[in-house]
């Protein structure tokens, strides 16, 4: 058992409880929590380590959507246009892919460890990053990826995916979760969106899918046209999209962990739908800013249980989510500060734990994992600013546990 006293325990529960002079008591799971006092004297017996003054304790943060196998890209991909984007993607994927070994996927998976991320939802389109995800300390969620929209390639697809969710079922472990990452609307033949989300009902995985994160797709989507439909001829022979906004929401009916990312073109009633299938929306605003210089409006944002994602290297400079929290700040614009950083932290770590499905991760709480983490700010500051000050002031953690193991 480990005790471990701070100036401040942040612990992201449902009250937004912050201890002042507070002590964490853990093994594998989170034992009790307290202020200095309290647990001095219920644990008169057991050393309590201390840390140094403005020290703050939260839980390890959670990023649920990164694509790892895309990792090498720093320069070539080009930003500023969805489809200047996509199109970069498709010219340059096959050397991309080839150039995200082990080696530098496990230097990335470091990177994003000694961050203070503690949990990631890896979107695997290819397999290619399962061998570093099965070493690596962190939890992990990994999401097998099916996209494809022509009918004739259906099975080959649908069989291909298929064997490498197996592959990746075979790595289960209390740290390694296998689950479904649909790719997109307008990139996923209904009937492989079927068949994949029947595979996640039977065995209870969860599921992913980015949903309207671009004009061209919500155009693509309701009207066959706009930028979308250059690139569905040239490269699929396509004129015709294959399913509309709410006929692809629809299919998600009865599976329990959901999550949609981007939303950016989402209105209302599509909104609505999200909430009613329980699902939690992926907030990328650093990956939107970069493609389609369009992302959520806070207002839509505010009253949601939301997640944050850094999205993958082809659409950002950084796999770290306090960066990602920094530009966020920028991004949302008009809003007070203080309050914003507060819910982009609540985001990082409770938001993330949902758009996974753990009910045991997220918050500092009696009786969940021990996925913690310290970060010290350089001086003293008020409680009402300790988020705005972490995310302005923290680029690494200072010590990381996975339930429970000290990891730095
Ligand atoms: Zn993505």
């Amino acid at each position: 058992m480990t005790i471990i006293q701070a100036d401040w325990i942040v612990t992201c529960d449902e009250y937004d409880s912050i201890i002042e002079n507070g002590c964490i008591v853990f093994d594998k799971t989170i034992v009790d929590l307290g202020s200095f006092e309290e647990i001095s004297s219920k644990y008169p017996n057991s050393p309590i380590q201390k840390t140094d003054p403005n020290t703050v304790i939260l839980p390890g943060l959670i990023n649920p959507h990164v694509h790892l196998e895309f990792s090498a890209n720093k320069t070539t991909l080009r930003y500023g246009n969805f489809m200047t984007w996509l199109n970069s993607v498709i010219e340059h994927r096959a050397d991309l892919i080839e150039k995200a070994d082990t080696e530098l996927i496990d230097n990335e998976l470091q990177s994003i460890l000694k961050s203070g991320t503690t949990t990631i939802g890896a979107i695997s389109s290819y397999g290619f990053d399962m061998e570093s995800l099965q070493k690596t300390k962190l939890n992990v969620v990994h999401f097998s990826e099916i996209i494809g929209s022509n009918a004739s390639m259906v099975d080959t697809l649908f069989a291909d995916f298929q064997a490498r969710l197996k592959s990746s079922s075979k790595l289960k472990s209390d740290r390694y979760t296998p689950a479904i990452a649909i790719h997109s609307p307008y990139s996923v033949h209904p009937f492989l969106i079927r068949e994949t989300l029947n595979l996640a009902r039977e065995q209870n995985l969860a599921v992913t899918a980015h949903f309207l994160e671009s004009q061209e797709e919500k155009d693509w989507l309701e009207s066959s046209s706009g930028g979308m439909l250059e690139f569905f001829k040239t490269f699929l022979n396509q004129t015709q999209s294959i399913t509309k906004s709410h006929e692809f929401l629809n299919q998600f009916k009865g599976i329990k962990n959901l999550s949609f990312t981007h939303c950016c073109q989402a209105n209302k009633e599509e909104l609505e739908v999200i909430d009613e299938l329980k699902a939690t929306i992926i907030h990328c605003p650093v990956s939107n800013r970069f493609l389609t210089n369009a992302t959520m409006d806070y207002k839509d944002l505010e009253h949601r249980t939301f997640a944050i994602g850094t999205d993958g290297l082809s659409s950002n400079y950084s796999l770290s989510l306090w960066e990602e929290m920094k530009n966020a700040l920028f991004i949302h614009k008009n809003v007070d500060i203080t309050t914003l950083a507060k819910k982009l932290l609540n985001a990082s770590t409770k938001g993330g734990a949902k758009a996974l499905g753990f009910e045991n991760k997220g918050s500092l709480k009696k009786g969940y994992d021990a996925d913690i983490i310290s970060v010290t700010l350089p001086d003293t500051c008020t409680k009402k600013d300790i988020f705005l000050h972490m995310i302005l002031h923290t680029s690494v953690a200072n010590a990381i546990f996975i339930k429970g193991e000290k990891i730095v």
